[in-house]
């Protein structure tokens, strides 16, 4: 029945999914805060207008990917797209742009109308960092270290490549765009109908195209390297430099740009070839424009967002902290279940991992034990209860011995290490 599936594109997190999520996410928000970068988080949705402004109308989200919400009061909102937005909206409507620099990390469940496939959902997931309010480009290596320490903690390094490039200050990006422009209008038939669109509205983003033929044509464009003043430069050399002194690999790709006309200097993504198609792990890049597109002052940015689902997709289980081993509570008798009960309190808040059983008798019990990989079975009967002991059976040895209930933490502590804190 249709409507027992999950909606197109949006995937169940079950617990071994969930967990490689929760690595990640775990990995970025310890690193971020050694960076100084302070968690926040903002709505799931947002007024339509917030992305409309940032991302423009021309934008592949914009135009095509943003899930409008028919709210009841009228109001023309969104499932949040991406995470840029929203914090800079948050930024301008809590009234922080007199505390500069801000330094945010998030993470959670973006939202766009795409074509699901390996690797691309409806319900997506990102980490992401955004530095508010410096200009120098040493803020822009912090971020970009800050994104290759999330992926060492990982152990993604080896499978991964960081490209950079630059898009130069306004002065080199205007240049560049009308030698652009030039050379395309004279191949202007040749190219794809998307990148004919694009001409007059948003010609950086024919760089980026995925068009075979445009690939070709644009083998011959003008480079944006070519244009940049010595100003943008040295801005660059400095990323370059500073990105060399950590030990960061990085390969120079003059093709990677941003279409939006806020986005200058730094651009970036991280890739990978073990993931097919879609083998775009995690993206970023300068935003200096994009607080005065909002609305708010002019405040520079520089960010990234890594692609959770698609990095998950690049662990392995061998990856994930082996869950530790429970004991399992046995009452021989329904009149025992209480005492059962308050073992296994006592024992979780001495740091143990605790199940109880439940229904049959002894042996159906003990089964059960062994299913839930219990290393002891913590059997409580008549003698037990009213000696205050219980009585302690090794699943592994099948050995028994009996116990003071006061001693039992450190009898299990001693011989599983493991077992409790
Ligand atoms: P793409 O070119 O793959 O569409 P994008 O430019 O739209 O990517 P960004 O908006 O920069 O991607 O998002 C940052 C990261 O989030 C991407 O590098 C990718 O890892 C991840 N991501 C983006 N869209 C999806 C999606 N639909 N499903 C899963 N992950 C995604
Ligand atoms: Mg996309």
């Amino acid at each position: 029945m249709a409507s027992l599936q999950p909606v197109r594109g949006m995937h169940d997190l079950l617990p071994l999914e969930f967990q490689k999520h929760s690595l990640i996410i775990e990995a970025a928000r310890q690193l971020a805060a050694t960076y100084g970068f302070a968690e926040m988080a903002t709505p799931l949705m947002e007024f339509k207008e917030v992305f409309k402004r940032t991302l423009g109308d021309v934008s592949d989200i914009v135009s095509k990917e943003m899930y409008e919400i028919a709210d009841r009061g009228g109001e023309d909102i969104v499932l949040r797209p991406e995470g840029t937005a929203g914090v800079a909206r948050a930024i301008i409507s809590e009234g922080l742009t007199q505390s500069m620099p801000l330094k945010f990390f998030y993470a959670g469940p973006m939202f766009r109308y795409e074509r699901p496939q390996k690797g691309r959902l409806r319900q997506l997931h990102q980490i992401g960092v955004e530095l508010f309010g410096v200009v120098d480009p040493l803020g822009d290596v912090e971020v970009i270290s800050l994104a290759f320490d999330t992926l060492k903690a990982l152990g993604l390094t080896h499978r991964v490549t960081l490209e950079i490039n630059t898009l130069g200050d306004d002065e080199s990006r205007k240049q560049y765009r009308n030698q652009l422009v030039t050379y395309l209008k004279d191949h202007h038939h040749k190219l794809s109908s998307d990148s004919q669109a694009r001409l007059d509205r948003n010609p950086l983003r024919i760089l980026d195209t995925k068009d075979e033929g445009d690939k070709k044509i644009l083998e011959g464009a003008p480079l944006l390297s070519e244009s940049l003043n010595p100003a943008s430069q040295e801005v660059f050399a400095k990323i370059q430099e500073g990105l060399t002194l950590l030990n960061i690999p990085f390969k120079v790709n003059p093709h990677l740009v941003r279409g939006l006309d806020y986005y200058c200097h730094i651009a970036f993504e991280v890739t990978t070839t073990d993931l097919g198609s879609q083998g775009t792990v995690l993206a970023g890049g300068r935003y200096d424009g994009l607080m005065a597109t909002m609305g708010g002052p002019s405040i520079p940015g520089v960010g990234w967002a890594g692609g959770i689902d698609r990095l998950a997709m690049m662990l392995h289980e061998d990856q994930l902290p082996a869950p530790k081993s429970p004991l399992a509570i046995i009452p021989m008798e329904e009149r025992f279940d209480f005492q059962g009960l308050e073992l296994a309190q006592r024992l979780r808040e001495q740091g143990f991992v605790v199940e109880m059983t439940y229904g049959g008798g002894l042996g159906k019990r003990l089964k059960k034990a062994n299913k839930m990989k219990a290393r002891y079975a913590l059997i409580l009967g008549e003698e037990e209860v009213a000696s205050h002991k219980v009585t302690c059976k090794d699943l592994e040895s099948g050995d028994q011995i009996q116990l003071a209930v006061d001693q039992l933490g450190a009898f299990l502590r001693d011989k599983k290490p493991e077992g409790g804190e």
